[in-house]
């Protein structure tokens, strides 16, 4: 048993890059190469959507006409690109739509039969691949409905005797659709093990203002709720390598990153200017993330700001706004788009989230990796991933080289949300940029030092799954 490989079968809506929205599709891209190099066998499951470009991926038919209740699917496989982990593709007329998600928050009520029949084709679609996990790792409300389904439909099914389930809860303010059973809440019922992705988040949401209506639920479950902080992808998100900006550079040469930021301004139409500190933010604009603290005083700010998104028209109609009346300081980009992400990511000085709640959230990281500042809200994951300049050892403004040196943080927090808290948070972080380079290339490099990788966050999911595992071993006597 202990040297049993052990297998997993990783069932989500989103992987990057083949299909992906935003920060669940990074998690189940990156996840299970990391799970690969800890000698697991890590597989993804997911839905074969209209949007998949088959021929770019090398997507291959792999079983024709799987019976999944009275209906069948069609089951295609490939790799993740860069590596040998096999994804799954279900495919179905109910996944042929363009778009991925029906709208922003992916909780649209045509989405559920798309759901509930691509949680119930993960289980029925795996006796065709002939590959019995120990575990299937369920990913937020679009796959929550298998946990149940095992312990129903299935449990008098050999085959899936033995396979535990862990559901990890990436957004809770997701639940699925609603005027219907409400899928989140069974797969926190139902899972054999629960866990969110950041232990702050964890924490929040066994309270009211965070628990989002399920923190009785939650609370009942609180002895099997484990919080592991999500990684990023540090061979996609590398500045030394990224081949989407113009500029290569390092910790060893960041006095080049400049050349992103001069490149970027002239993509946008911003007035080119190497001094002024450009501020970046790239997220979904939805309710979550708070843009809307971002009023027309910003404007009165020495810097400009570069803002890619798209989402619910309201907070992208704001930000517009902002951007017609201020064009020399706002530039909004409403679209998805790698590339550029990777662009402002290089390109700014500062980056913002100015989140309401944050599961864990990866632009801060991804900022970090590339030398640019955080400025977010000390709030889930962000709480746990910046460390704060407030609670960094504080020295004096004026202080000199030596005492930069001393500085801990990798970027600066605010607690309440709040527009002025926002706004005063970063006037200081642009006081730093202005007047104290020395202390800000200190907190550039505390940034680029931190390991962000998902090598750290894999050891711990192996531990859930071994964990999982020895209850298993428990539990069978129990039951005779
Ligand atoms: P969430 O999962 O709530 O969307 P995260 O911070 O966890 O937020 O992850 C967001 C991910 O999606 C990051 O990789 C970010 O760069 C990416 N992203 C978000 N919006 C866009 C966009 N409009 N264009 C390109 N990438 C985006």
């Amino acid at each position: 048993m202990e040297n049993h490989k052990l297998k997993i079968l990783i069932a989500a809506a989103e992987v990057t890059p083949i299909a992906k929205v935003g920060g669940l599709g990074d998690v189940i891209g990156a996840l299970p190469k990391a799970l690969k190099k800890l000698n697991l066998d890590a597989r993804v499951i997911i839905p074969f959507y209209g949007a998949i470009d088959k021929n770019k991926y090398k997507i291959e038919l792999t079983g024709k006409n799987i019976k999944v209740g009275d209906d069948s699917i069609d089951l295609w496989q490939t790799t993740l690109p860069d590596s040998a982990v096999p994804v799954y593709l279900i495919e179905h007329g109910l996944f042929n739509g363009r778009e991925i998600y029906s709208n922003a928050l992916a909780d649209d009520a045509s989405d559920i039969n798309k759901y509930l029949f691509f949680s119930n084709a993960i289980l029925a679609g795996l006796k065709a691949i002939n590959f019995r996990p120990d575990v299937v790792h369920l990913n937020d409300w679009h796959t929550a409905a298998a946990a149940g389904l095992l312990k129903t439909d299935y449990q008098n099914d050999q085959y899936f005797k033995q396979i535990k389930t862990l559901y990890t809860i990436h957004n809770l303010a997701n639940q699925g659709p609603a005027g219907q059973n409400n899928y989140m809440a069974e797969g926190i019922l139902n899972a054999d093990l629960v866990n969110t992705v950041s232990p702050a988040y964890a924490e929040e949401i066994l309270t009211k203002e965070y628990g989002a209506g399920l923190e009785k639920i939650l609370a009942k479950r609180k002895k099997r709720l484990y919080g592991i902080l999500n990684g990023i992808d540090t061979d996609f998100f590398n500045p030394e390598t990224d081949q989407f900006i113009k500029q290569n550079y390092s910790g060893k040469t960041l006095e080049k990153k400049i050349v992103n930021k001069t490149a970027l301004q002239g993509r946008l139409g911003l007035p080119p200017d190497k001094d002024i500190a450009l501020v970046g933010l790239v997220t979904r604009f939805v309710w979550q993330k708070g843009v809307e603290l971002i009023t027309k005083k910003f404007a009165k700010l020495n810097c400009q700001f570069a803002f890619l998104g798209t989402g619910e028209k309201s907070c992208e109609q704001a930000l517009l706004k902002l951007a017609h009346k201020y064009p020399a300081k706002f530039k909004v980009l409403i679209k998805f788009d790698e590339r550029l992400a990777h662009e402002i990511y290089a390109g700014s000085d500062i980056f913002l989230v100015p989140s309401r709640f944050e599961p864990c959230g990866l632009t801060q990281m991804i900022a970090m990796r590339y030398g640019s500042i955080p400025v977010v809200r000390a709030t889930g994951g962000l709480k746990d991933t910046v460390i704060s300049w407030s609670d960094s050892l504080l020295i004096n403004l004026s202080a000199s080289g030596e005492g930069a040196r001393r500085v801990k943080a990798t970027g600066l927090t605010f607690e309440n949300f709040n527009s002025d808290e926002f706004y005063k948070t970063l006037e200081t972080a642009l006081e730093i940029y202005y007047h104290q380079p020395k202390v800000w290339r200190q907190l550039q490099l505390n940034g680029l030092k931190q390991d962000f990788s998902w090598k750290k966050s894999a050891k711990e999911y192996l531990k859930l799954y071994k964990k999982l595992l020895s209850k298993t071993r428990r539990r069978t006597p129990k039951t005779n």
